[in-house]
């Protein structure tokens, strides 16, 4: 399998070097040079496999020669060894037809440690390879710098520098990442917003000398390999619902469009998707492409689902690519005609395609937190904000007849105490692995918003690692 950039300038690379790559250089985002395609027998033989070999199979096809298929097995099954759920994503039945996924079973109780697990386990496995050793450097509002600090702690070939604006989190976010003492993880905690966080690690990126010096490598949604590795939980679903031979549809709590397009790739695999919601908050603008053909900037307001509280969708991109017949000349134009005026719009013979599979949906706070209240009222479940305009969305826009719709749970609830509370009156206790989180030291530096402080810190970090 070869990657080849969406803006079609960058070199070709393999698994390996795309995971290692992240964003390609002239600004694009990796797509795999075609889609593997699986056929129904294919998949029926996938059906009650455990989860970690599922996951195995389902990547391989992406992985290709970089990564012996031993390997990879191994890889995944110690992935998904810590989760706090046997079936790792389990189904729960809400009524005739809506389900719900649990994704957050792993360490830090979002999603995003499905993909993070086995990421830092693929970038040790390559590094080890390589005699190389590399520093990763994020900026987070909350749920991926944790995630990404579970993932990476005590790695031999990675020092993990996570920025997060000083005093601006959750306590249960901050705790979750500054309670972690492996000494190749550095916390710094920026006077300054969560912009200026983004703005000071673009800024370490451009600065190519130290760039260069320190091997920077970024794991934030746009890396390929988090995509591929959330493909597998679409297939587990589909599977135990009577896939290849009953269509399902799937509604995804969406911000930057990564998990989302990975149940796009499963159906471009020959898993039989019948419809995608796209589910918002008040920060709507894939809700309003969706609906009407009008990507256009609005600011970022604040909501109750934190974690979707986004302007531009990076993944976004990669949807484009494919709705353009992958033409890369006309991928960059309309990204850049996007940058330059805020607005975009597809020709509309692309987005009547994209409508014969998308949906969006929006809801607001009120209509997220009548949404908690609704469900706990109804059978007891707890669902968490992004996970309850999820909901939302799949019994607002119902598939048709005989076709399953699985909400996809993003979060789990004990992540969101304070909006748990304001809708059901009490705060939702944490699983037992973070039972004693507020009693844990924690350990950061508080840094001035100075791009010279930061990079003393992240060299600090590094020499003190090598040594
Ligand atoms: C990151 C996140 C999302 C958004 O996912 P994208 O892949 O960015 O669309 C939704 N819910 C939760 C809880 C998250 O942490």
């Amino acid at each position: 399998m070869h990657y080849i950039s969406t803006r079609g300038r960058a070199p070709v690379r393999d698994f390996s070097g795309v995971l290692l790559a992240g964003l390609a250089e002239d600004g694009g985002l990796y797509m795999p040079h075609s889609w593997p395609l699986l056929s129904a027998a294919e998949w029926r033989c996938l059906r009650g496999l455990p989860y970690p070999e599922l996951a195995a199979r389902l990547i391989q096809p992406f992985v290709g020669e970089a990564i012996p298929s031993a390997t990879l097995g191994t890889l995944c099954r110690e992935a998904y060894a810590g989760f706090g759920h046997p079936a790792i994503v389990p189904l729960v039945q809400l009524d005739g037809s809506l389900f719900v996924q649990e994704l957050f079973h792993g360490p830090t109780l979002a999603f995003k440690d499905l993909a993070m697990q086995l990421l830092g386990r693929l970038f040790d496995h390559v590094l080890a390879e390589q005699g190389a050793r590399i520093t990763i450097l994020g900026a987070t509002s909350g749920d991926t710098g944790s995630a990404a600090i579970e993932a990476c702690r005590g790695r031999a070939n990675i020092d993990l520098v996570i920025l997060h604006p000083h005093g601006r989190t959750s306590e249960v976010q901050r705790r979750q990442m500054t309670t972690v003492m492996a000494p190749n993880i550095a916390n710094l905690a920026v006077e300054g917003s969560f912009d200026d966080c983004q703005d000071l690690v673009k800024a370490a990126f451009s600065d190519l000398p130290f760039r260069r010096e320190m091997r920077l490598s970024a794991v934030n949604s746009i890396n390929w390999a988090r995509i591929a590795a959330q493909i597998p939980y679409y297939a587990a679903a589909a599977l135990a619902l009577g896939a290849p031979d009953r269509e399902v549809a799937f509604a995804v709590p969406s911000g930057n469009f990564g998990n989302v397009l990975a149940a796009y790739a499963a159906q471009r695999m020959g898993l039989p998707i019948a419809r995608l919601i796209v589910a918002s908050n008040r920060n709507d603008i894939l809700a309003r492409f969706f609906g009407a053909n009008d990507m256009s900037i609005a600011g970022v307001a604040p909501s109750l689902s934190p974690s979707m509280d986004i302007q531009v969708s990076s993944n976004f991109e990669r949807l484009l690519f494919e709705l353009l017949d992958r033409d890369p000349g006309a991928t960059e134009a309309a990204m850049q005609g996007f940058r330059a005026t805020g607005r975009m719009t597809v020709p509309d013979p692309a987005w009547r395609r994209a409508r014969a599979l998308f949906d969006g949906f929006r809801l607001d706070d009120a209509g997220t937190a009548a949404e908690i209240r609704r469900l706990h009222a109804a059978s007891l479940y707890l669902a968490d904000p992004h996970t309850a305009i999820g909901i939302a969305a799949a019994r607002a826009l119902p598939a048709g007849p005989g076709v399953p719709t699985v909400a996809m749970a993003t979060a789990h609830p004990a992540k969101f105490p304070d909006a748990i509370e304001q809708a059901i009156g009490r705060r939702p206790p944490l699983p037992s692995h973070l039972a004693d989180l507020y009693d844990r030291p924690e350990r950061f530096t508080v840094v001035p918003n100075r791009l010279s402080a930061i990079e003393a810190c992240i060299r600090a970090t590094v020499l003190r690692n090598v040594a």
